[in-house]
């Protein structure tokens, strides 16, 4: 399913050889069995990538194929020589019984959910191991019928040895299983049988494993008695179908990346422009996109120069800067902030450990920064060619009088008779293509980017005149020139390369499903869904309650960390707050499908704040109508959450020469 991802046997070879070896099982027959079986195979397909990773997995019936390490150790325990009978307890996936198939002579393997037994058993089969048996059952009780065992392996644990299961050993057998009164938390102890009465036990490790449920285990938990309650209400039916998480950091994310699957663009929104919570699972999510799927670009609501900053250094491109300071301009915490900084960092060791062309890019999709693209410009022709320089800054000189306030250019133009620079703007963007066709710079980075500068330039300078109008034409024009940056990015780094971008919902939400398409106006998320096939995109919404967020209380205030006030009972936000649920994920699009989507379908208000949060005319400013599962393909939902804390100039102190948010 993933193209980057190594053939299985190789990383099979280094599961063994990291995860197994290098961690203290030296037994050369359990090394060799866990050579040979193919784990992939005892996954739920959807996380076949994931086989090989040191950790456990979900499976079917909320129960666990174990981290391959435990499986080692375990097997390792039991002193096997090779030829024994072996009894297992907890089939589960079947990987186990597998490998036990590849060292003893017969197996035998009880699980006690039944859907669990028969598909181990078909894998079993599958594989050829004829004398693995599989029952479904409770195997507290032992399999009596094939006793005595010359080693019982237990993969679940309970509050104390079950009887049967000491009296099934051989004399001389050994018997591994996880024990301890709290579930979830046990010692992982080993009984040999000395004599007809005599059973000495150690004790070999800590574990956590799931609960032995049976006769001399744990009880059935009550919930798998009665089946579960049809949901009555809205947030019922939207608890049932959540994926809860207790912490960013611990959020498993594989049903995340599995729903993504091959899509080539994943836009990632927020709801405010200044919380934590949502640049940190962002972040998580990233690196996840990164590592796992192949993702080469990072792409942010921020303006190109500025974003090029952050681009040099963690690519580590030594590209001689201009004199101006990146992320200077409102709102400076956007992006300043600690929790871009410590993205920033990652992405920068990620990159250092691979070669230059396998460095993950970042970049802006934005246009706010006429001014300091006009100067990356005029510094990349003043290199290349003097005399086109020259020209250029001839024709820029236009925009110069409205440096510090280029929407007055808007103004100036419409009402005061003052000439467009228009036409100066387009010139220095096609002398430059046309330098690109005749010099073959289709490749070359530093063009690509001065290219990149002068289309800011030109989009900027559009922008500014049609803001004079009204913000409609003027969102268009500023999202159109989002997505042309992206598609040009994509081209630019060829078929394989994928993005990541990071921007506000209002702009990765498809503008169809909410007010604005009524407004006329479009967005990136409704461009990246019109131009590429559905499954290329996937667009994943951010939403809270109450909490705290970074924002000014007018256009280029100061930045206050002001109190957000908890949603209206007729919105969105209401809905995910009276599931009672702290932190989920939402699936959209899968698995749950249409009863969800029918039920989220009519149009309810969102939230949207953006740089400014008015709270006292909230409803005016910061709600809109729109159909959820329709404008996203997931939720991420976040009741309470917390304001970004800018960078303090005391943190960036020392702080390298190349540091994107140096001051
Ligand atoms: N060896 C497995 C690990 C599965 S986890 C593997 O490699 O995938 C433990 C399994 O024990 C679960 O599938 C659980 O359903 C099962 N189990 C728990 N109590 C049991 C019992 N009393 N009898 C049989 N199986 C049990």
């Amino acid at each position: 399913m993933n193209t980057v991802q190594p053939a299985f046997e190789q990383l099979r070879e280094q599961m063994v050889d990291r995860q197994i070896r290098a961690r203290g099982v030296t037994s050369p027959l359990v090394l060799r069995a866990m050579r040979r079986v193919r784990r992939e195979g005892y996954v739920p397909s959807y996380l076949g990538e994931f086989a090989y990773e040191d950790s456990p997995l979900p499976i079917e019936e909320e129960q666990t194929i174990s981290q391959p390490y435990i499986v080692g150790f375990m097997i390792e325990a039991l002193g096997l020589r090779g030829g024994e009978k072996v009894l297992e307890i907890g089939t589960g996936s079947g990987y186990a019984a597998a490998v036990l198939g590849e060292i003893a002579g017969e197996v035998y393997t009880i699980e006690r959910h039944e859907k669990l037994a028969s598909t181990a058993k078909a894998r079993l089969a599958r594989d050829g191991y004829r004398h693995v048996h599989v029952r479904h059952g409770d195997g507290t009780l032992g399999w009596p019928e094939h006793a005595p065992f010359d080693a019982i392996v237990v993969a679940a644990g309970g509050p104390q040895v079950p009887e049967s299961l000491r009296r099934q050993l051989a004399i001389g057998g050994r018997l591994v299983i996880p024990v301890g009164d709290v579930q979830g938390l046990q010692a992982l102890v080993r009984v040999t049988r000395t004599g007809a009465d005599e059973f000495a036990e150690e004790r070999l490790a800590d574990v956590r494993f799931v609960p032995l449920v049976g006769v001399e285990g744990w009880h059935a938990p009550a919930r798998e008695v009665p089946p579960r309650p049809r949901p009555s209400s809205i947030s019922t039916l939207v608890a049932d179908c959540a994926e809860p998480f207790a912490s960013i950091d611990l959020v498993d994310l594989r049903p995340l990346l599995h729903r993504i699957g091959d899509a080539r663009i994943v836009l990632l929104g927020e709801a405010t422009h200044g919380t934590s919570e949502f640049y940190r699972l962002r972040a998580r999510i990233t690196r996840e996109l990164i590592e796992h799927k192949g993702f080469t670009i990072v792409a942010a609501e921020a303006d190109w120069p500025d974003a090029a900053r952050i681009d040099h250094y963690v690519r580590d491109r030594s590209v001689p800067r201009g004199e101006w300071q990146a992320f200077a301009r409102f709102p400076t915490w956007m992006w300043r902030n600690r929790d871009v900084a410590a993205f920033v960092d990652w992405l920068r060791t990620h990159n250092l450990a691979r070669p230059a062309a396998q460095r993950v890019r970042f970049a802006g999709l934005d246009l706010y920064s006429m001014h300091n693209s006009i100067d990356a410009v005029l510094r990349y022709l003043d290199g290349e060619d003097p005399a086109a320089a020259a020209v250029a800054r001839h024709r820029y000189a236009c925009l110069t009088p409205y440096q510090s306030d280029p929407a007055e250019y808007g103004r100036a133009v419409l009402t005061g008779g003052y000439r467009s620079c228009e036409t100066g703007v387009l010139h220095v963007l096609e002398d430059l293509l046309r330098q690109r066709l005749a010099q073959g710079r289709e490749q070359d980075e530093h063009f690509f980017e001065a290219e990149q500068n002068a289309r800011l330039v030109a989009g900027a300078e559009r922008y500014y005149r049609a803001m004079y109008y009204g913000s409609h034409e003027s969102w268009n024009l500023r999202d159109r020139h989002m997505f042309d940056t992206l598609r040009r990015l994509l081209a630019f780094h060829g078929p394989k390369s994928r993005i990541v971008v990071w921007a506000h919902n209002s702009h990765v939400g498809d503008a169809t499903a909410t007010e604005m398409s009524a407004r006329g106006e479009w967005n990136l998320g409704e461009l990246c869904r019109q131009d590429f096939a559905r499954s290329v995109t996937y667009v994943v919404g951010f939403g809270t309650d109450h909490g705290t967020v970074a924002a000014a209380s007018y256009w280029g205030g100061e930045m206050e960390r002001k109190v957000v006030v908890p949603s209206r009972a007729d919105s969105y936000e209401r809905v995910c707050h009276d599931t009672g649920l702290e932190r989920f994920l939402l699936p959209l699009r899968t698995p749950h499908g249409s009863e969800l989507r029918g039920r989220l379908a009519h149009a309810r208000l969102e939230r949207a704040i953006g740089v400014i949060y008015r709270p006292e005319t909230e409803r005016a400013s910061h709600y809109f109508h729109a159909v959820l599962p329709d404008q996203f393909d997931e939720y991420v939902w976040f009741d309470r959450s917390e304001a970004v804390e800018p960078l303090t100039t005391h943190e960036l102190a020392g702080a390298p020469e190349t540091y994107p948010f140096g001051l």
